[in-house]
């Protein structure tokens, strides 16, 4: 399960591949080295959790005590049970914990920003539409005499910028209860770890996709980065430590995953000579090795036709001419 280092082509494989294309039983293969392309994918599935008091309509009095949701945050369940599929947003509320609060849509203010200028004041003039210009019946623009070219105007819903608070209707107080929201979110992040010689095209190869370590209750665990090879380990730290989750933010899965472009490096022996070739992708193919025998035979034959026929019309030619 942790094997991210998967490599397909060994030493046998690449000599009995080179054996049977070169039609060659004295071919001898004394390497294959890894060169292979990583990218280091991690996806983390964060649960986020923010505790507010919120305006509700007032409860009954009740006698058994209220759930205090501040001190146990995290440990109320959250409906849907499982939040990664189809839900996004979860609220759990505590209706026992209703009180007379300050109001939090005003801060206990009793007035709240215009909704309609923002506090400004000031909105778009409704005659230019913000413009400070109208065009005539005869397409010439002209000063907007509403705003005077100055485009907006003040707001007509409110004097200074505020409104009447409508949660706690102006008096600062409300009947709050305690609120939960939960949020789920999957952050994914990459990062290419080993890349071949830039030579090697490798954007036509689908990518090997293997699971490198999964943790299904938390973050990914030391003694499972320990497990990895050290190029997979050093960019699944990198990944981890480039990406510091928000204080609000728990993790509930961790998973890594390495997708590999396979490119194999291989050193072989013919006719007392050294060679090396490359394969690439999966199963793993050689690259620009010289073609079989039979090919190169049908080649040649294929050049002495069309030389022969070139020949025949420039002979052809020539009697024309004289
Ligand atoms: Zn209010
Ligand atoms: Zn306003
Ligand atoms: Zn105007």
């Amino acid at each position: 399960m942790t094997n991210a280092t998967d490599v397909e082509l060994d030493v046998e494989g690449a000599q009995r591949a080179l054996r049977e294309l070169l039609r060659d039983e004295t071919i001898t293969v004394s390497e294959v080295g890894d060169e292979s392309s990583r990218r280091a994918r991690l996806e983390t599935a964060v649960e986020y959790r923010t505790l507010a008091r919120v305006v509700s309509k007032p409860t009954d009095q009740v006698t058994d005590p209220p759930r205090d949701l501040a001190t146990m945050l995290w440990d109320v369940p959250a409906k849907p049970e499982d939040p990664f599929l189809d839900e996004p947003r979860a609220v759990i509320e505590e209706p026992k914990s209703g009180a007379i609060t300050e109001c939090p849509a005003c801060v206990g203010k009793g007035e709240a920003p215009c909704d309609k200028c923002g506090g400004t004041t000031r909105v778009p003039c409704e005659s230019c539409n913000g413009a400070g210009y109208v065009n005539d019946t005869k397409g010439a623009s002209k000063l907007c005499r509403f705003c005077s070219g100055n485009k907006m105007q003040p707001c007509a819903k409110c004097k200074l910028g505020t409104l009447p608070c409508k949660s706690c209707k102006s008096s600062g107080q409300a009947f709050t209860i305690q609120r939960i929201t939960v949020s789920w979110h999957t952050h994914k992040e990459s990062s290419v770890v080993a890349l071949a010689p830039p030579e090697v095209p490798l954007d036509g190869l689908a990518p090997v996709v293997s699971l490198a370590a999964r943790n299904e209750r938390g973050p990914l665990t030391d003694d499972q980065l320990a497990a990895l090879s050290p190029a997979v380990k050093l960019a699944a730290q990198r990944l981890l430590g480039e990406h510091p989750l928000p204080d609000n933010g728990r993790i509930r899965s961790q998973t890594l995953l390495i997708e590999r472009v396979p490119v194999y490096l291989v050193t072989y022996t013919q006719k007392g000579k050294s060679h090396t070739v490359r394969f690439v992708g999966s199963p793993a193919r050689p690259l620009g090795l010289s073609p079989p025998a039979t090919s190169v035979m049908y080649t040649l034959a294929l050049l002495v036709i069309v030389a022969s026929a070139v020949a025949a019309l420039y002979v052809t030619g020539i009697v024309r001419h004289h």
